[in-house]
């Protein structure tokens, strides 16, 4: 603890998952001989690097550059980068972190590691953030590659920005390989990759909610973001029948009573990835109300998928959606809830699914990425799906082995940081002190 007391959001992630796996531990000597916690929460590598570039108007820029390589027990470090101006070590430890587990629970052979830079791509124009992106790989490009590490999008990273960082490795290197995930489709990427987050998100949810005789079919969700995961957690809701009434971005939420049909998703598509424009366009466009710097969680809903940024349900928030009904809360983005609100939610024995097993279909999808890149081949779409279907059952039967309680609850935290932290475990003792 003392030697990470100035990262609180990656000594919140190593608490949370210490709090399940302490006790498994202690059950297991072996892993408390080989200190294998302690190993974990350690990264291998950490690199920080600038990252220069020139603006529009011929100045110069500086940022800061990272890549996390946390794991490597299972497979190459993997995990996104993301660019927003919040991005420190910290924040970039808590995420490989995570991603560690998550990736062990996928069943695909991918380590853990996770990077990015406070750069700010809001406001920037295309030209401007190429510029930054062939800077940034500039530096990056000699600590990643295809069996090395192979970084992804996350916030602030999306095909536009993995086109750029692509281009620039492949010039740098004069080699065309599966570097990176979330590619385009004429160039190496997956198909269902950009929909895998947010259709993983709800198929998890409809497991969850399987285990209780229930289904997504009627029931009324609040979804907080309108950036990837959220847009296709939203069409992945329409298909199922359920109605999404709420989506939003840093500046505040859209309260949409009627629901969020496929016209209102491809307005929300066309305004967040085309024009690049705020969330609050949606409520004029559609006469809804657009609440200030509010996040969604005090309207009424059965299902609640934050998937927007990490501690962006509080304690409050938690009381207010118990009191409300939700008997769902599904994380669609990285470590959301904060643990007071964790804690609520367990006592009230409703559904929860912590972001490392609910929003693993991201990376699984990744994981396939690569494979279908080492095989030169592709898969359909529909063969993708079933895959991520197939994942996204696996990891919840592994949340049911490990979390499931003496009265039946099923605590899926407990669940995924058990089953994440044993094949990783494994694989260290079995490689020796590295
Ligand atoms: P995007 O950049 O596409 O969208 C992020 C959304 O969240 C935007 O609506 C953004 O609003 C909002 N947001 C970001 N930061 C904040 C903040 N500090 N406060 C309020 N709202 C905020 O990112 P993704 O959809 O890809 O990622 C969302 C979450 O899902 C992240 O936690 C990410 O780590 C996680 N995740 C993503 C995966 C993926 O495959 N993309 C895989 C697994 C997890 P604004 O536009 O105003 O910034």
């Amino acid at each position: 603890k003392s030697r990470n007391q100035h990262e609180p959001e990656f000594l919140q992630a190593v608490l949370e998952v210490a709090e399940s796996v302490i006790p498994f531990i202690e059950a297991h000597p072996k892993y408390k001989k080989a200190k294998i916690l302690e190993r974990m929460t350690e990264p291998e590598r950490a690199i920080m690097f600038r990252v220069p570039w020139l603006n529009d108007k011929g100045e110069i820029e500086i940022n800061r550059g990272y890549r996390i390589q946390m794991s490597s027990a299972i497979g190459p470090y993997k995990g996104g980068l993301r660019f927003h101006p919040s991005v420190n070590i910290s924040i970039l430890k808590f995420l490989a972190f995570e991603q560690v587990f998550k990736n062990s629970l996928t069943s695909l052979p991918m380590g853990g590691g996770k990077g990015g830079s406070d750069f700010d791509p809001k406001g920037k124009s295309d030209n401007e953030v190429m510029k930054f992106c062939q800077s940034f790989m500039t530096e990056l490009f000699r600590h990643v590659g295809a069996d090395i590490d192979v970084p992804a999008g996350d916030i602030g990273v999306g095909g536009r920005e993995i086109g750029f960082l692509f281009g620039q490795y492949k010039r740098i290197q004069g080699e065309f390989t599966g570097v990176l995930t979330g590619k385009g489709n004429e160039w190496g990427g997956s198909l269902i990759r950009p929909e895998a987050t947010g259709y993983g998100v709800v198929y998890f949810a409809a497991d969850m909610l399987e285990t209780r005789g229930l289904s997504m079919k009627g029931k009324t969700v609040t979804i907080s973001g309108s950036g990837n995961v959220s847009q296709y957690a939203i069409k992945k809701c329409i298909e199922v029948g359920a109605k999404v009434v709420t989506v939003s971005d840093s500046e505040g939420f859209v309260y949409d009573p009627q629901g969020i049909d496929s016209a209102k998703l491809d307005y929300i598509m066309e305004l967040k990835n085309e024009r690049r424009g705020r969330i609050r366009e949606y409520a004029t466009q559609y006469g809804c109300e657009f609440f200030e710097g509010e996040r969604p969680w005090k309207i009424k809903c059965d299902i609640a998928f934050p998937n927007a940024t990490q501690n962006e349900v509080s304690a409050d928030d938690a009381r207010i959606l118990l009191s409300n009904g939700c008997i769902c809360v599904a994380e669609g983005a990285n470590m959301p809830t904060t643990p007071e609100a964790i804690q609520l939610f367990r006592e009230a024995r409703i559904l929860y699914a912590p972001g490392k097993a609910a929003n693993a279909g991201g990376v699984a999808v990744s994981g396939l990425e690569m494979s279908q890149n080492s095989l030169r081949f592709s898969w359909s779409g529909e063969e993708v799906d079933q895959k991520l279907q197939q994942i996204m059952k696996h990891i919840h039967r592994i949340c049911v082995k490990y979390g499931q309680e003496k009265d039946g609850y099923i605590n899926y935290e407990k669940g995924a940081n058990i089953g994440g932290f044993v094949k990783v475990a494994d694989a260290m003792i079995a490689q020796g002190l590295v």
